[in-house]
């Protein structure tokens, strides 16, 4: 019988159920600037109907209107969890919840983050009583599943937790008053939906941020409303036909610790580099002006290293060499957050005085010896240079070797001598660096097993 049997759904109607329609929930707004894309509004829900691209999905909002939005922005509403919430900052570390929290200078201004042991919860939360600091609190779960922070208030859920102590300190230094607003929204992976060309005339140029190895970035609005890093590249200096193809990949690499690619304006010449912008420019210039500060917060220095790891965790994952990793090459943005920059971008230099390991500008402090000898590049010769760059966040922008030649510190690397411990750097810590100057790469440990020694070295060292 055509159809099916009266009363059993037809084979149509069975792909429709078995098909589950898939609703978002947006964590930040978004404004459609492309034709094509669709805005969202903060906490509203939209139907997807295409993810089957990474980055950008195709969803319908409540008025049928149809569009892409950014991926990185929405969250299956079935698995939303605290994220609705906005007090809930996810993987922020306590230094970095600190460094925020005192920044907002509020009494009882409050964020709930994981705790470095998995699926647990911590409460940090800032008074002026008797003297600015901030509180950190586990919030620990019964017998029966319920969650408190001091054992005479339980509430079935961390949200009535946290109303209740709204309400009543209950115990904690202060009543929950307030959470830190407009916190930065991250970057998409592109400007728009299948977007890596850029229209210069869509770029407003401001002030220039620094000039380096290939010229002048200036920071510029694009379409009026998004910051974004302009790199002007030097006529010349590089191959630019196949860094505009690899271009396309590199927009795609999208993390939290990796400044993102949006883009490049290539149809006219000087080729432009658009990158998402970074407040406080390189690690290791911020290094060296908060010296006196960072240099007593032994904690926020680890925490760099830690999400310098995470970005080339994820560069690893996806078999990318950055083959100039150090300090100089790291961006930091607002809430102390730092990010890998200019990532695969060395093999499109045509300076021979980079390119070649006898070079006046070839990274050589940050070289292994098997890039000193056979120019041999992979993601264990980014992991001796990470060790550098370790060196150099616990130095707070020292120069690694000082003021020892290029052809001094080859002899030392051939010979197996290394970098000092810095006075800062705990012995535990200093064990990982060293790790990463094994003079064999394959003895090196890759990026992944770097992070969770660094994580639990952390929660070894540091109070959660
Ligand atoms: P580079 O050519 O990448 O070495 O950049 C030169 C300088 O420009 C850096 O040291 C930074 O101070 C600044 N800069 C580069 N990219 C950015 C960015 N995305 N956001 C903010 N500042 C940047």
């Amino acid at each position: 019988m055509p159809g099916g049997t009266p009363g059993t759904p037809s084979s149509k109607t069975k792909d429709k159920i078995m098909m589950r329609t898939k609703v978002v929930v947006a964590l930040y707004p978004f404004r459609a600037i492309e034709g094509g894309d669709l805005s969202l509004e903060k906490g509203a829900e939209y139907e997807v109907l295409d993810d089957s691209q990474e980055h950008w999905w195709k969803v319908k909002d409540e008025h049928g209107s149809i569009g892409y939005i950014p991926s990185n922005y929405v969250k299956e509403k079935e698995l939303l969890g605290l994220q609705k919430y906005e007090w809930y900052v996810g993987d922020m570390s306590r230094q970095r919840a600190e460094s925020l929290l005192k920044q907002e200078d509020k009494e009882g201004c409050f964020v709930v983050r994981n705790s470095s042991t998995k699926g647990l919860y911590t409460l940090s939360l800032y008074t002026k009583v008797p003297h600015p600091h901030v509180k950190h609190y586990h919030i620990k779960q019964n017998t029966r599943g319920e969650f408190y922070l001091s054992e005479k208030h339980c509430c079935g859920s961390i949200p009535d937790l946290v109303n209740y102590h709204r309400h009543n300190s209950g115990g904690l230094a202060s009543r929950l008053k307030t959470s830190p607003c407009d916190r930065p929204v991250p970057p998409t992976a592109g400007l728009s939906h299948d977007k890596w060309e850029i229209d210069p005339a869509e770029l407003h140029l401001l002030e220039e941020l620094g000039s380096g190895q290939f010229g002048v970035v200036r920071r510029g609005k694009w379409r009026g409303s998004i910051d974004v890093a302009v790199k002007m590249m030097k006529e010349g200096t590089m191959s630019e036909d196949d860094f505009i193809e690899e271009a396309k990949v590199m927009t795609k690499l999208q993390h939290q610790n990796l400044v993102q690619l949006y883009g490049v304006c290539s149809k006219d010449r000087p080729i432009y580099i658009v990158t998402e912008y970074m407040r406080h420019g390189s690690l290791l210039n911020y290094l060296r002006r908060h010296e006196a500060t960072l240099g007593a917060n032994v904690g926020l220095l680890l925490d760099m290293c830690i999400q310098v790891c995470k970005g080339m965790a994820y560069l690893e994952r996806h078999n990318y060499i950055h083959r100039d990793l150090a300090a100089r090459n790291c961006l930091v943005g607002s809430e102390n957050v730092v990010k890998v920059a200019d990532f695969g971008l060395a093999r499109y230099v045509l300076d021979d005085q980079y390119t070649s390991s006898g070079g006046t500008k070839f990274p050589i402090k940050w070289a292994p010896p098997e890039v000193l000898n056979y120019t041999r590049f992979s993601s264990k010769s980014d992991v001796w240079a990470y060790g550098v760059l370790m060196w150099e966040v616990f130095t707070c922008g020292k120069m690694p070797y000082g003021r020892l030649k290029n052809t001094e510190v080859v002899e030392r690397v051939q010979r197996g001598i290394i970098l000092e411990r810095p006075k800062a750097c705990f012995k535990e810590v200093y064990e990982v660096m060293r790790k990463c100057w094994a003079h064999c790469p394959e003895v090196r440990p890759s990026f992944r097993v770097l992070k969770e020694q660094l994580i639990s070295v952390s929660q070894g060292l540091l109070n959660d």
